[in-house]
């Protein structure tokens, strides 16, 4: 996986429609932007660009069929496309190729593709993809849907990282990171070694400690509760989660104090 550092924008579009107000979606998306910032350790800031709310004929949630994931062309794509096409020129120039959407209306939050392949702001400049949310959209729904949008980053369906059920950790209020796999790929973590003489308390929150065990790549990262345990080979995890009482601790004598621990980040092929 390539670095991923500098800022990338994107656009935010609210739409309203049908007598319904577009949503006022200025503090999530910058609370989103700032969580990035914070996470990557001020490597990637995605930087909002907020365009001109549009309002459509009709009532957003026209297109809300299956959550906007029905069959087209009532559904999200085709919104997309709606509101592309209402935005005026002046905001068409400034408009970045990937839009965060939000609508009030009951749309399942996703990324997808804008119908008819997509709408072209000016000659060879389009739209192609977009990510659709409620207006209700906790930070955790942003923060995830803004990592399949501009990071391409996929679902990993059995973690509990963001891309996981840490998504909706803290109600969505309170999104768990992306797995140390994802962030040490992304270059957010700086590789120290496991060594014996290394203590829980030296892991800064920007390090990934690593060893080779059985072959295969183990790294040891800081996290609210703890150490998380991951398979660098393997995307996912943490695999296992050490709660730590003793910051003063060398760092393998507690990991190796569970046995179970290391088994469970190198059980997987
Ligand atoms: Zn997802």
């Amino acid at each position: 996986m390539a670095t991923i550092t500098g800022n990338t924008a994107f656009g935010v579009l609210s739409v309203g429609g049908g007598g319904r107000a577009p949503p006022d979606a200025f503090a999530q998306a910058m609370a989103a932007s700032a969580w990035w910032k914070g996470i990557s350790h001020g490597h990637w800031w995605p930087r909002p660009v907020f365009l001109p709310p549009v309002i459509l004929c009709d009532d957003p949630s026209y297109w809300c069929a299956g959550g906007g994931l029905g069959a087209g062309p009532r559904n999200a794509p085709g919104l997309a496309r709606a509101a592309v096409l209402a935005l005026p020129d002046s905001a068409r120039e400034v408009c970045p190729r990937l839009l965060m959407l939000v609508a009030d209306a009951p749309l399942a939050p996703h990324v997808w593709r804008v119908a008819e392949g997509g709408v072209a702001l000016t000659p060879g400049t389009w739209v192609r993809r977009y990510a659709a949310l409620p207006a209700s959209a906790p930070l955790g729904t942003w923060v995830h849907e803004m990592a399949h949008l501009l990071l391409d980053w996929p679902d990993l369906p059995t973690s509990s990282c963001l891309m996981g059920s840490g998504a909706r950790h803290g109600g969505g209020n309170d999104p768990s990171p992306p797995g140390a796999h994802l962030r040490f790929g992304a270059g957010w973590l700086r590789e120290i070694p496991a060594t014996a003489e290394l203590l829980t308390g030296d892991l800064d929150t920007c390090e990934i400690a690593t060893l080779t065990w059985r072959s295969q790549r183990i790294g040891f990262s800081r996290m609210a509760q703890g150490i998380a345990v991951d398979n660098l080979d393997v995307p996912g995890g943490p695999f296992s989660v050490v709660s730590v009482t003793d910051w003063k601790a060398p760092l393998l004598a507690y990991v190796f104090a569970d046995p179970s621990c290391m088994t469970r980040a190198t059980k997987r092929p």
